[in-house]
């Protein structure tokens, strides 16, 4: 503590002991007026007169204002001087308050951006009804050429042009040939990669569960559909850009939610890429140890497609195979 803070914290005291002092005194006047009151009234009931004490009653009411006058000035010194310790201490504290300020907003503002552009952070969990999270393999079980109803929610108030990419990651039956360099396989020859699940899950055939080829996508903020995507304006404290939680009945999925975090401010491709790979989870893909996959926990913004490998795995699911930990990495 400084020494004019030590000052002032004794200006106080001494202002709070006048302060008593004044009190004190202002009760003292009160109950002598009082005690003339009733010596006065008596006299007066008695004599019939006009009396003595009524004088010194009207110059102790005047002392009894004087000190009233003088607690309220008092009162105001010790507040103003209170006011001015706590302002001091603030002062004290701003320029910490504001290098904290500043580092969470750099670290808030630069560091999602930086990440995003490198690797993508993604988390799945599977619920059953009971609300327990489970690690069984999954798949949807409907009719055939019956379709799944997707639904996005734009709670970010995302753009056109930015739903679209949503949709694309979907229903998009486009092909990329990749050279590799940066996706799985490495070293081996040019692949070919969907951009879309649609395009993705057409080629898959003989399995014991249909798998749902065909997406109806709607938009509504109630909630209907199978599959609800929520664009969210809600940051992830733990810097995750997407999340699905796919509910399931034994093996059997009954709703998957995916969430995309800060939607609002990811660019068209961020988004896509971000869809393509929870939209993997929503169909009943868990995370592949293989980096370069798209189904790895962490994901590229520009080079995330759906591989021949998502594919094989995705139709050993619909055959009740469960995918080991490390599927895409040994294929
Ligand atoms: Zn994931």
């Amino acid at each position: 503590m400084t020494q004019r803070m030590q000052d002032k914290e004794e200006s106080i005291k001494q202002l709070r002991d006048q302060l008593g002092h004044l009190t004190n005194e202002l009760n003292k006047t009160t109950e002598y007026i009082q005690l003339l009151e009733i010596q006065d009234e008596s006299k007066t009931k008695r004599d019939n007169l006009d009396s003595e004490p009524e004088h010194e009653i009207s110059e102790l009411l005047q002392k009894q204002n004087t000190i009233s006058h003088e607690i309220i000035l008092v009162k105001k010194r010790i507040q103003k001087l209170s006011a001015k310790t706590i302002l001091k201490i603030e002062l004290l504290i701003l320029p910490i308050v504001i290098v904290l300020l500043f580092f969470v907003a750099t670290n808030y503002a630069i560091q999602p951006s930086a990440d995003i552009n490198s690797s993508i952070k993604t988390r799945y969990m599977t619920e059953n009804l009971r609300g327990s999270i489970t690690d069984d393999y999954k798949y949807w079980n409907v009719a055939n050429n019956t379709p799944l109803v997707v639904n996005i929610e734009n709670n970010a108030g995302a753009s056109d042009q930015n739903i679209q990419a949503v949709k694309n990651a979907i229903m998009s039956t486009d092909m990329i040939t990749d050279d590799n360099s940066q996706t799985y396989q490495a070293d081996s020859a040019p692949s070919k990669y969907f951009k879309g699940w649609q395009g993705a899950v057409k080629t898959i055939s003989d399995t014991k569960h249909y798998v749902p080829e065909k997406f109806n996508i709607i938009q509504s903020p109630s909630g209907e559909g199978q599959i609800v995507i929520t664009l969210s304006t809600i940051k992830d404290s733990n810097g995750y850009s997407g999340v699905t939680r796919t509910i399931v009945d034994g093996n059997q999925i009954l709703k998957a939610f995916i969430t995309i975090y800060d939607a609002g401010k990811l660019t068209d491709t961020q988004t896509e890429s971000i869809v393509r790979h929870e939209f993997g989870h929503a169909l009943g893909l868990p995370h592949t140890s293989n980096t370069s996959d798209l189904m790895h926990d962490s994901i590229a913004a520009d080079h995330s497609y759906i591989s021949t490998c998502d594919i094989n795995t995705l139709q050993k699911l619909y055959n009740d195979v469960k995918p080991s930990d490390d599927f895409c990495n040994n294929e």
